[in-house]
């Protein structure tokens, strides 16, 4: 597609401290699409994620919103601009109810209808959730706020497989209405199978690319080569 990514890295390096992590990287997310970082553990995918939504400032190289270089945006303006955050801390408010929670953002008392599940627990707290449920309530405040790109870190970690699937679907519509999503998710084939396109990332480098259906093709391969 031509459109302008929603975001973009160029040659982007980043660590902590003097600790170099993130090398030379470069992604684009286009509206529209979702696209999955995979990768082993320590590859750099947190990093990567918290790099783009502005947690840290690169040490090289350029991060580009909706066309715009933003290096030194701030989170905060970063979410006015409609990036919206996923971390694998889930950002609920614990000793709210699910309905007072979504009662804070305009547009959550609607975003509800997207969990069928979460609605039956409406008058619970959300501490007294389980973690399904908990990501249910997270990505539903996250909808609520009309994000333009979507920054997902471990998406489901630790969930059942059912919930798995609910939230991926969920995440596979949010993009058909135009906002451009980057996730990270443990389960390749889960994950790929809403995914137009996958980076693969080891030791803070993106050491491949490609369409959804090329990986789901070999995933195999693709375990065997890099997750392992
Ligand atoms: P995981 O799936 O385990 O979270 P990841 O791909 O998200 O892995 P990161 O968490 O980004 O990888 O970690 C990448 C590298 O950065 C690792 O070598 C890790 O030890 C290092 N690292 C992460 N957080 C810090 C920190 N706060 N201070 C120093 N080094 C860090």
């Amino acid at each position: 597609s031509g459109s302008t990514p929603a975001i973009e890295a160029r040659g982007l390096a980043a660590g902590y401290g003097r600790v170099p992590v993130l090398r030379d990287i470069n992604l684009a997310v286009r509206p529209g699409e979702v696209v999955a970082l995979l990768g082993p553990n320590g590859a750099g995918k947190t990093t990567l994620l918290r790099t783009l939504a502005g947690y840290r400032r690169p040490t090289s190289g350029e991060v580009r919103l909706f066309g715009e270089p933003c290096n030194r945006v701030p989170v905060h303006r970063r979410c006015r601009q409609g990036v919206s955050f996923m971390g694998e801390e889930r950002h609920i408010f614990p000793g709210l109810t699910v309905r007072q929670s979504l009662r804070l953002v305009r547009g959550g008392p609607e975003s509800i209808e997207l969990f069928p599940a979460l609605a039956r627990r409406s008058r619970h707290r959300a501490a007294l959730l389980s973690g399904g449920e908990q990501q249910m309530l997270a990505l539903a405040l996250a909808l609520a706020r009309a994000p333009r790109l979507l920054l997902i870190d471990e998406l489901s970690l630790g969930l059942a497989p059912l919930v798995r699937e609910r939230l991926l679907d969920t995440v596979r519509a949010t993009a058909d209405r135009g906002v451009a999503v980057l996730v990270v998710e443990q389960n390749a084939r889960a994950v790929l199978s809403r995914a137009d396109r996958a980076y693969v990332m080891r030791r803070g480098e993106i050491v491949d690319e490609g369409t959804a259906s090329r990986w789901l093709a070999d995933l195999d391969g693709l375990a065997a080569r890099y997750l392992s």
